[in-house]
């Protein structure tokens, strides 16, 4: 594939494969992509499901620990032993080595951070294996090696860190850390930016960023915060030849975004920050970075989930709220917060589906199999990929004033 040839002259070979990998369609432990569940789930009318789920959950004591992420269904949070973020999440399952199975109730590329961070004595599940996450499946290893190959042959590899959002798969933060960059939370993204371009002769520099797979996470950080342009930023779409982009355009940009972004926080819009603010003055409108850049500076505040929840809670009683990001976080904050006003700021949007793949029945199932001393549907990272992985998540550690 040549570097001279412009977007517009791109051809396709072949139809570009869908991002998501329809649910029953095969099995790949190795990926983000849906893979349906094998168990024999016990039916989901069961009246005695969450008696069932205490009792196993009692039955198994210390030898399991049960993370909830913010995105999971009430029921699920119910029997979580604590609830986070990603990366809070994997960090408290390495802080319990007693804890023989972490019960990993998100999607898999968080069980496979737990399974990076966590000794080998301990084993994670996914309750089921179609939870994955399409942000994460918008970014294959092979084609982020590809997108390197056409970064060497531009000639601005070598000037170029790559940063990868935790939300992306084990492969993609192995990737990372064997081409000396870091992996980065939506708290901490500005930091590990920062970082990476003084690895490269600094903000003000012509050294540039690969950031995957969320462009919106990219794009809003690096001009909010750091001060570059939106001119600054391009987008490198994996199904284009070249990842659309001329072997200028990469040497001009500073920011080389993945073309991926997330289910959810993308569907937010502009307009449904007017309309809020038309139905409701005074409102606060607050939303996710993960959100499109439009939506990201037409809010008043902007931060991650843990960042959202700590908002809510230091509020003025009385004050309005417009809060943009997954559904079911925000119904627990309207119902932990009866004093403030607390609006979905679109009311169309919905629950992350493969969230929400993790319900009662696999929670139930999950656990009387582990009681019966089955382990089912463990994640395992592979050796090397691990230990890349780690070398990335350790260097994120490293950031200065990390989790400011
Ligand atoms: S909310 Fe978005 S980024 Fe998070 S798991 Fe769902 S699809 Fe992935």
């Amino acid at each position: 594939m040549s570097l001279t040839t412009p977007p517009q002259d791109a051809t396709f070979a072949e139809p570009a494969p869908s991002a998501l990998l329809l649910l029953g369609r095969g099995v790949d432990l190795a990926s983000e992509r849906g893979v349906e569940c094998v168990g024999a789930l016990p039916a989901a009318s069961d009246p005695d499901l969450v008696e069932r789920a205490h009792a196993a959950r009692a039955a198994l004591g210390d030898r399991a620990f049960v993370l909830g992420h913010h995105y999971q269904r009430d029921e699920v949070i119910d029997l979580a032993d604590v609830t986070g973020d990603s990366f809070k999440l994997a960090r408290e399952a390495a802080a319990r080595p007693e804890a023989e199975f972490i019960v990993f109730c998100g999607v898999h590329f968080m069980a496979e951070s737990a399974d990076i961070l966590t000794s080998d004595a301990q084993q994670v599940v996914l309750p089921d294996l179609a939870a994955g996450c399409s942000m994460a499946d918008m970014a294959a290893i092979d084609q982020v090696e590809d997108a390197w190959d056409v970064l060497v042959e531009a000639g601005v590899a070598e000037d170029t860190v790559p940063v990868t959002y935790m939300n992306s798969t084990a492969a993609i933060k192995a990737f990372t850390g064997r081409h000396g960059g870091t992996v980065c939370t939506s708290s901490n993204a500005h930091v590990a930016l920062r970082w990476a371009f003084d690895k490269v002769g600094g903000v003000e520099g012509t050294g540039k960023v690969l950031f995957m797979p969320d462009q919106h996470l990219g794009r809003n950080t690096a001009v909010n915060q750091l001060g570059l342009s939106l001119d600054d930023c391009v987008v490198f779409d994996p199904r284009r030849p070249n990842g659309g982009l001329t072997a200028q355009q990469l040497k001009d940009a500073r920011m080389i975004l993945w073309r991926g972004h997330c289910s959810v926080h993308g569907r937010f819009s502009e307009r449904n920050v007017t309309d809020i603010r038309a139905a409701v003055p005074g409102v606060h409108v607050l939303v996710h970075p993960e959100c499109k850049h439009e939506v990201v500076t037409a809010a008043d505040m902007v931060g991650s989930t843990e960042y959202i929840i700590q908002a809510l809670a230091a509020a003025e009683p009385g004050s309005s709220w417009a809060i943009g990001t997954e559904l079911n976080l925000v119904r627990r904050l309207a119902r932990a917060h009866a004093d403030k006003q607390v609006h979905y700021l679109d009311s169309t949007v919905c629950f992350c589906s493969t969230m929400n793949r993790i319900d009662l029945p696999h929670l139930v199932w999950t656990l009387e199999s582990l009681v019966a001393g089955r382990v089912v549907n463990r994640i395992v990272v592979d050796a090397d990929d691990a230990h890349w992985a780690r070398v990335a998540l350790d260097q994120m550690l490293a950031l200065p004033g990390y989790g400011a």
